[in-house]
């Protein structure tokens, strides 16, 4: 599975579900990243707050 990152929002994507709804659309570039690494989305999760998008859950 591979997650975008929106570091401005604080919200997880799933890549594959991740739409129109998102919005990170908006986001900046240079505050997106991508990863695969499930561990570093639970660590941003747990001690960042970050939250997993709605609508690509
Ligand atoms: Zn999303």
């Amino acid at each position: 599975m591979k997650f975008i990152i929106d570091h401005s929002m604080q919200l997880i994507h799933r890549t594959p579900y991740a739409g129109d709804l998102c919005n990170f659309q908006e986001t900046p570039l240079l505050q997106r990243e991508g990863s695969h690494d499930e561990s570093y989305i639970n660590k941003l999760i747990k001690e960042k707050k970050y939250e997993r998008c709605d609508y690509c859950k």
